[in-house]
């Protein structure tokens, strides 16, 4: 009988291959491998649509570290779960006492998302010890492919859960309150999955064993594609800022109302919207502003907006320049509002730190990848990722690859062999450096 599901990561393999450059397979780097890898993977939580749903801590989850887990003990990792189910192959270093180099990335997805976000990061960092294992090759330090939990937070509408666990940055309190979109407590969930909340706080590593992260992660934008270049330099993960702005204005008649005596909140929140718009170039070449979210009341056709509320995203990866970017918002909104003659209440929902990538962490990567590739794209990530949360304590360094059209958490998501094994050649660069 023809079967749909079983026949999807064939015909995934088949794609991947098609105009797979073989000449790329170089000191032990294998494209088939690697693409025979992503299809195996693509067939776990495999949705009608041929996306991919991996909910942090599913049994989707926990088949696609199992699978993984057995690639790490062929490459000969010692294999490790933590209590929050991070998952760690170690490959000793000949000198032992040194602390170890990680790579990595997370197996989980949004409902219905794609093959390559996440999984590429795991399978690249394990594809270089595939590699050394081919040559002989012994790193001097240790060197970790590290498997993060629920990164996405698609099951509490949180996210990285495990790399979380692992730094330390988590509180009981606050985890117990958490309530998935099941119904379902954090202990219950742990439960489900064979883990308990004792455990998930034990997680927490001594970070003085750690020397660095690395994460390679598709792009998720169309900067790398514009540029015709496989794989980039992160210069830091951008942290956002949300606030909401309301202009109160008065409601009235649309037939009855004098142009010239009205009080008008969508006309207030046009001029703002605009004004958001030319001042993040004002603070830094990286910082973005976005107004996505409009509420208009009462939104009648015939009737004066009497308020409107919007939501202002803000970002960008240095802390100085965002917080400086918030100002100059909330001050735009102030003075449209006294220009006009109405009152505005601003309101900050939340305000992320940002994580910026160090300057000598950024030139080991240029170098890596100015190995096998014309010129260096350094951009930020204006996108949350488990090097976010390690960073704040670690140093980190991130490889981003081409993204088609930058569509991502979509099962139209989708990176060529190509650029996944040239992101794999320039992560056994980096990562051979970083364990010098
Ligand atoms: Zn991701």
């Amino acid at each position: 009988m023809h079967n749909e599901m079983t026949d999807f990561p064939k015909r995934f393999y088949q794609r991947l291959l098609l105009d797979y450059d073989h000449k790329l397979n170089v000191e032990g780097i294998n494209g088939k491998r690697l693409a025979e890898r992503l299809a195996k993977l693509a067939g776990i939580g495999l949705t009608p649509n041929n996306g991919s749903s991996r909910m942090g801590f599913s049994e989707e989850e926990r088949k696609a570290k199992k699978l993984v887990k057995e690639w790490m003990k062929e490459a000969g990792l010692e294999v490790r779960e933590d209590g929050a189910g991070n998952v760690f192959g170690r490959l000793e270093g000949k000198e032992n006492d040194s602390p170890v180099v990680m790579s990595g990335s997370h197996l989980d997805t949004v409902p219905n998302g794609g093959h390559f976000d996440g999984t590429l990061g795991v399978l690249l960092a394990l594809e270089v010890v595939a590699a050394w294992k081919e040559k002989g090759y012994q790193p001097t330090k240790p060197y970790e492919v590290v498997i993060f939990t629920d990164e996405e937070g698609s099951r509490f509408n949180g996210g990285l859960s495990g790399s979380g666990a692992m730094v330390g940055e988590v509180i009981r309190e606050e985890q117990l309150k958490l309530i998935d979109v099941f119904g379902n407590s954090f202990e219950q969930v742990l439960e489900e999955a064979g883990l308990t909340v004792d455990g998930y706080l034990s997680a927490k590593r001594n970070l003085k064993e750690i020397a660095a992260f690395v994460e390679v992660h598709i792009e998720q934008g169309k900067q790398l594609e514009k540029e015709n270049l496989p794989v980039g330099v992160v210069t830091g993960i951008a942290g956002p800022c949300w606030i909401e702005v309301s202009f109160l204005g008065i409601a009235g008649h649309a037939g009855n109302t004098p142009m010239n005596d009205r009080s008008d909140a969508l006309t207030a929140a046009s001029q703002f919207i605009l004004q958001v718009e030319t001042l993040p170039s004002k603070v830094s070449p990286s910082a973005v502003a976005t107004v996505g979210k409009v509420h208009v009341h009462p939104n009648g056709v015939n009737v004066i907006p009497g308020k409107v509320t919007l939501c202002v995203d803000i970002r960008d990866i240095h802390k100085e320049t965002r917080d400086l970017l918030v100002d100059k918002i909330t001050e735009s909104a102030k003075q449209v509002a006294s220009d006009r003659g109405i009152s505005v209440e601003i309101t900050e929902n939340f305000r992320i730190t940002p994580v910026p990538i160090s300057i000598q962490m950024q030139g080991k990567v240029m170098k890596a990848v100015e190995n096998h590739v014309r010129s260096s794209h350094l951009s930020p990530s204006g996108a949350g990722h488990d090097a976010m949360i390690v960073g704040r304590h670690l140093p980190i360094a991130m490889v981003f690859v081409r993204s088609k059209g930058g569509i991502s958490h979509n099962p139209m998501e989708w990176t060529s062999l190509n650029d996944c094994v040239i992101a794999a050649r320039v992560l056994k660069d980096l990562v051979e450096d970083l364990t010098m």
